[in-house]
């Protein structure tokens, strides 16, 4: 039996990862943040020194990295790399740069691509990214393209990374993220880009509710 695939795209700060795992944990289906292996391999590339955007040293580095992802007993995702848990490790803007930089070389797609296509094979998955409608799972169920303002977006990160403890100028989010946009926009392979059959959805205007609400009921006349 087939297996139904979501598929939620959009920029940075978006509420993508919030509004996947609110709708997932509503449809019974699995969350998978596509982003945390992009994440996962920023982070390898920074330990070991190397350049995120050379794709020769990434490319090289490739090898020793195992990426692996697990579900706790609450169904939450947990990266591991390697073995070590670094789930709470790749949140800081320093990966997130770091992933955006490493995304944009083919190795590191290529790498990742069998990952999130076995978690879709064998589960009913909501999946968030860049590139999930339009390349990894093409012919996903729902395909939702998910944007806000830069500057709203901004807003919402600031207030996620003060929630953590993490301190930060709202001025360097909102660069970070405008930064981040340019790169995942203009790179030449998978850049972000709606899938002709998305639905788009600005939630620039809306609460979490109300953007949750929107979703869920895009998803329940389709499925
Ligand atoms: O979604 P998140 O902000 O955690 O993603 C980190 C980075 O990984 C993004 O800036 C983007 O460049 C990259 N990414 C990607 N394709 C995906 C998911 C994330 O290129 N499917």
């Amino acid at each position: 039996m087939n297996h139904i695939a979501i598929a939620i795209d959009g920029p940075s700060g978006a509420g993508k990862s919030t509004l996947a795992r609110m709708v997932a944990r509503h449809f019974g289906y699995i969350y998978v943040d596509t982003g945390a292996l992009y994440r996962t391999v920023g982070l390898y590339v920074l330990r070991r020194g190397a350049d995120t955007r050379d794709p020769d040293a990434v490319g090289a580095l490739l090898p020793e990295i195992d990426v692996e992802m697990r579900y706790d007993d609450e169904g939450v995702q947990r990266m591991y790399l390697n073995g070590e848990d670094v789930s709470d490790l790749i949140r800081t803007p320093e990966v997130s740069m770091a992933a955006s930089d490493v995304s944009a070389l083919p190795a590191v797609r290529g790498f990742l691509m069998d990952t999130q296509r076995n978690m879709a094979k064998k589960y009913d998955v909501v999946m968030d990214g860049r590139d999930i409608g339009t390349v990894v799972l093409p012919d996903a169920r729902v395909k939702i393209f998910l944007t806000a303002s830069a500057r709203e977006r901004a807003r919402r990160r600031w207030r996620e990374l003060r929630d953590r403890g993490v301190e930060a100028e709202f001025e360097d989010v909102l660069r970070d993220i405008e930064l981040r946009d340019r790169n995942d926009s203009s790179r030449d392979i998978a850049p972000l880009r709606p899938a002709e059959d998305s639905v788009m959805c600005d939630t620039t205007e809306h609460d979490l509710e109300e953007s949750f609400e929107l979703i869920r009921s895009i998803i329940g006349e389709r499925v």
